[in-house]
């Protein structure tokens, strides 16, 4: 009888894990930048504070629709003196414009509104008003010396293509700097993450079905910090008589672009660079972004056309799992 008791206590001791223990994550979902995050950190409990504290500080910052934001003053008076962050990243959002020949766009913002997604009062616009807007859109519009912003009359900023990068990519800072494990922080469809999962398994981020955006077409799995971040068309749009209206605009034609791609994801070491690409490469099109990828060597990329076919790049294709795909070389 004795023996048998100390069996069943055997058998419970490795039930409930008598080996090295792992830490528990802690969780915690909020509501910021237009978006719903959810964030998963190994380490101290109060990372998590720390964290979401600087994604609402970051909105305060950058958002365009806040009313007191940097970006909303700039907007309102045509100048302003900006707080060192925003600075910084509007500064990065004029070198992602330059270094994607204007497929990025920090200026789009007049578009964005005559659209009417900051609103939700949608709106398709007559090509004169178009035209109007088209005219108040581009970077020669706006001026900036170090923290001094200005811009042309009629004109407006819109960082909601790259800031959430840039705060999934600070927060990841922040967090190796005041000693978390490892962890994984995941903003609308911004994933960043920090160091190595604590249980010795990969990281495995899925790439959403754009058409089930529900669940996952494909899987990317991956060691280290490393930040993957989704554009497609199906994040935010309207419809109208059977023609689908999204929030990615072609800078060139002032519409919702469409060529074809539903989808991109970037693989890449910075949040702010993989989100300010992610956009960009939407607007190319898979063949101008190939030869993007191909004089890069910064990121790499995942592209997902109209007919379900999931093209990747090498780098890509190798950390790619759960689906077929073309791999796209050099
Ligand atoms: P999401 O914000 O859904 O993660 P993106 O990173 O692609 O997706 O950003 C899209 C947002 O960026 C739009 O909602 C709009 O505010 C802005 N935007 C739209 N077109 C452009 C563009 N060509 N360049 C820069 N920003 C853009
Ligand atoms: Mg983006």
């Amino acid at each position: 009888m004795k023996k048998w008791f100390a069996a069943v206590l055997l058998v419970a001791l490795v039930l409930t894990g008598c080996g090295p223990k792992q830490p528990e994550a802690h969780e915690a979902q909020l509501f910021a930048m237009d978006t719903l995050m959810s964030l998963r950190i190994w380490g101290d409990e109060a990372l998590v504070t720390q964290t979401e504290d600087t994604l609402r500080s970051l909105e305060a910052l950058l958002s365009a629709t806040a009313e007191d934001s940097d970006i909303a003053r700039l907007n309102r008076d045509g100048t302003a003196e900006l707080q060192p962050q925003t600075a910084d990243l509007l500064q990065q959002a004029l070198d992602c414009a330059a270094r994607t020949g204007g497929a990025f766009d920090p200026t789009v913002y007049p578009l964005v509104c005559l659209w009417g997604f900051p609103s939700g009062k949608y709106h398709i616009p007559t090509e004169a008003e178009l035209t109007g807007a088209l005219a108040h859109t581009g970077v020669q519009h706006l001026q900036l010396d170090g923290a001094a912003a200005a811009l042309d009359a009629g004109c407006s900023v819109d960082l909601g293509g790259i800031a959430k990068g840039y705060a999934a990519e600070q927060c990841a800072h922040q967090l190796e700097e005041t000693g978390a494990q490892a962890a994984m922080l995941s903003l609308g469809g911004n994933v960043q993450t920090v160091g190595s999962k604590p249980d010795g398994t990969a990281w495995q981020v899925g790439i959403a079905d754009p058409k089930d955006p529900s669940s996952a077409i494909a899987v990317v799995r991956f060691t280290g910090s490393k930040a993957l971040v989704t554009s497609g068309d199906y994040q935010r749009y309207f419809e109208q008589d059977g023609v689908r209206y999204h929030h990615i605009l072609d800078p060139q034609t002032g519409r919702p672009v469409q060529n074809g791609l539903r989808s991109v994801t970037i693989l890449a070491d910075s949040g702010t660079l993989a989100d300010g690409l992610s956009t960009a490469l939407f607007v190319m099109g898979l063949e101008r972004a190939t030869e993007f990828w191909r004089a890069s060597s910064d990121f790499e990329a995942v592209f997902i056309t109209e007919d379900g076919t999931i093209c990747a790049t090498e780098g890509a294709a190798a950390l790619l799992t759960d689906c077929t795909f073309t791999e796209l070389t050099r």
